[in-house]
């Protein structure tokens, strides 16, 4: 079955959440947050739709502050039975948010996240070496998912030393990049997204979590395995980092 640990469902209309829920071949769906507006939005699509789970994370956006952290640390306790992750975060050169103070808020979570035992899913941009070098101090501590990690191969190597698992967006069908990551990183630490509205492996068409089936295709080209293989290697990953 289809899994798909990273999609924002909270910017989809609401007859692609009812079309998701009939798709017999979707077994989950992660729709991680980017601010406290949009954990409370996926909270109720999650209490809704049972195969959409909620994943609560702050991004590192020009208005996020330590009171915004406080309100989101109070949210996720108060409703820690329906965040099964911690996501997404990160730091991100491209904002312009202060970096120490993005650094804070990303150690922040972290340790919330360890805390209540859950996965951390992330997004590091243009500061991959910065993110991994906090990520070493949580090593063996913490599941840790790295969400369309663009770093170059060095730096992959390192994530796998950390025992990251990486999460391969549905563009990995015309990207040289992610089918390249598909043949490096060891099979065990690999799981599928789609970072739903965005990296549509169709140009002309938004994304949504049905469209795994496409990486599932790609990946089993890589792999010479079937389709059924991927999709079952994925399925033991998840479990594997999950705990379901
Ligand atoms: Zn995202």
């Amino acid at each position: 079955m289809l899994i798909d640990v990273h999609a924002h469902m909270d910017f989809l209309p609401e007859e692609k959440l009812i079309k998701t829920e009939k798709n017999k071949r979707i077994r989950l769906v992660l729709s991680n947050s980017v601010n406290l507006e949009s954990c409370k939005k996926n909270l109720e699509i999650s209490k809704k739709f049972s195969k959409i789970k909620l994943v609560a994370g702050l991004y590192p956006e020009d208005d996020l502050d330590l009171k915004k952290y406080e309100e989101f640390e109070e949210f996720v306790l108060k409703n820690k039975k329906n965040v099964i992750a911690i996501g997404e975060i990160g730091i991100d050169k491209t904002e312009k948010l202060e970096f120490e103070l993005q650094k804070k808020v990303f150690i922040k979570q972290l340790t919330l996240a360890k805390k209540l035992k859950i996965p951390v899913i992330i997004h590091s941009r243009k500061s991959e070496l910065e993110a991994l070098d906090i990520l070493e101090d949580y090593k063996n501590k913490l599941k840790i998912v790295l969400h369309c990690f663009s770093g170059n191969f060095s730096l992959i190597r390192k994530g796998i030393e950390i025992g990251c698992f990486f999460s391969i967006p549905t563009n990995v069908v015309r990207s040289e990049h992610f089918q390249k990551m598909v043949r490096e990183v060891p099979k065990e630490k690999i799981l599928t997204e789609t970072d739903s509205p965005h990296l549509s492996p169709f140009k002309e068409e938004e994304n949504e979590p049905s469209f795994i089936s496409e990486s599932i295709k790609k990946m089993a080209e890589i792999w010479s395995v079937s389709e059924d293989k991927v999709e079952k290697q994925i399925e033991k990953n998840f479990k594997e980092c999950f705990g379901f």
